[in-house]
């Protein structure tokens, strides 16, 4: 009924503005038909991630493990003590069941977590330093994925931006001339999504602590990515992990519950426990709080960080990211060898590639990989591209000169067998257009 008042409405709508009314019984029929489709089929659906970015924010960024989501799916299924102490029969914190297992991992006296890290700094800022100046470096004034802005979230939470240094050089003398009766906060970020080289130069975590300490001011890091295991040897050198930036003694470390940590979407606040009391206690925090199936899922996520080895096997954006080559080509040559029927229809070879951790996190890094390239000769790639996009599920993939790439390292075994229908079906389709 739907879809027959909305296709008659757009017609209206056509006519009064004068459209011309050319369409036939058949063509009315047809589209209440494609309507009523679109109408039945969920919006959010899942799609297969061809493009080799583990960490997609639009396409969700971390995906989770099954154990991870059995878990959250059990809460959600029942009653939980979410908010209720079984010892004692009374009323419980939310905040309880991660806030022990993060102070574990992270080394720090307390930890939160609220909605998303933007809220956590927002949260962070409007706490510490509402109505004051907070010191930021110039070269640390980053942007990330359009709408989280660093002066844009310091004027949300009414702190005062009090920017120093140069775009590429800031030094510890510009922090402590800038410091004065009204400094509420020193804020280092961490500058995720970009890399300034050349003639620079930063202060780092350590110093800054140190000036704070001297001053009495507190010293926040927003680490965004927040990596919870140390990727030194596995030869990735631009991401503290948290635990390092905890011993350094900052006061307050902000990250992401969905980059680099493969958790669910959620800012993650650790460090003092002073501090951290008077975070939870701010009225903000009651509106940037997390539910049930995302507290099952962080604590699901973070209990595998108890054992390093167990964390890079089980979580999938570690999984992805540190994958031997081997397992990649392999799964390459899988979909070649099913794209052989379409042989006559496209080029089909199995090239090396590189992908990225995407989410703002490891700019630099490069992650070798292999991928299929498949060069249509009876479509254009960019017709190929938009169907594969239509089909169901999905297919994102990348097109680069005139073919178009899959990276296999985010393809999953269990998803080659519909990247291969799906290719097949296109492709033979395209043979004979009707
Ligand atoms: C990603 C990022 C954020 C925003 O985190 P969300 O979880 O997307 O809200 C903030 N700061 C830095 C440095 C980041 O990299």
């Amino acid at each position: 009924m739907q879809a027959i008042r909305d296709v008659l409405d757009a017609r209206r709508t056509g006519f009064r503005k004068g459209a011309s009314p050319a369409f036939t019984h058949e063509t009315l029929v047809r589209d209440i038909a494609l309507e009523a489709e679109r109408l039945s089929s969920f919006s959010l659906r899942r799609v297969i991630n061809a493009t080799g970015i583990v960490i997609h924010t639009n396409l969700g960024r971390a995906s989770l493990s099954e154990h991870v989501m059995k878990n959250a799916a059990a809460i959600g299924q029942g009653y939980s003590n979410l908010e209720y102490d079984l010892g004692t029969g009374k009323r419980g914190k939310r905040h309880s069941h991660t806030w022990r297992i993060l102070s574990w991992i992270t080394g720090a006296e307390d930890a939160f977590i609220v909605n998303n890290n933007a809220a956590a700094v927002l949260l962070c800022l409007n706490t510490m330093a509402r109505g004051r100046e907070v010191i930021v470096s110039r070269g640390e004034l980053v942007e990330i994925g359009g709408s989280f802005r660093v002066p844009d979230v310091m004027a949300a939470s009414n702190a005062v931006l009090r920017e120093v240094g140069t775009t590429n050089k800031t030094h510890l003398f510009d922090y402590e001339r800038a410091i004065n009766e009204n400094t509420g906060l020193l804020l280092k970020v961490h500058q995720s999504n970009y890399k300034i080289t050349g003639f620079t130069e930063d202060v780092g975590i350590q110093d800054l602590v140190s000036l704070g300490r001297k001053h009495g001011i507190p010293v926040m890091y927003d680490l965004g990515s927040g990596c919870l295991v140390d990727l030194k040897p596995y030869g990735i050198f631009t991401e503290p992990a948290v635990q390092e930036i905890v011993a350094s003694g900052a006061d307050i470390i902000t990250f992401s519950g969905d980059k680099l940590l493969g958790g669910p979407q959620g800012g993650l606040i650790v460090g003092k426990q002073e501090l951290l009391e008077k975070i939870r206690k701010n009225p903000l925090a009651r509106a940037l709080r997390t539910d049930k199936l995302t507290i099952a899922a962080f604590e699901a996520t973070l209990r595998e960080y108890l054992d390093e080895e167990r964390a890079i096997r089980n979580i999938p954006v570690l999984h992805l990211l540190l994958q031997p080559q081997q397992e990649i080509h392999a799964r390459a040559k899988r979909i070649e060898k099913g794209l052989k029927p379409v042989k006559g229809q496209a080029e089909v070879k199995v090239v090396r590639d590189s992908s990225k951790a995407g989410g703002g996190s490891l700019p630099e890094a490069e992650f070798p990989t292999y991928a299929v390239s498949v060069r249509p000769s009876k479509m254009t790639v960019h017709a190929f591209e938009t169907r594969l996009r239509g089909s169901s599920p999905p297919v994102i993939a990348r097109i680069r000169e005139d073919a178009l790439i899959l990276d296999a390292r985010t393809i999953s075994d269990g998803e080659i067998t519909a990247v291969v229908q799906i290719i097949c079906g296109l492709l033979s389709d395209g043979q004979n257009p009707s």
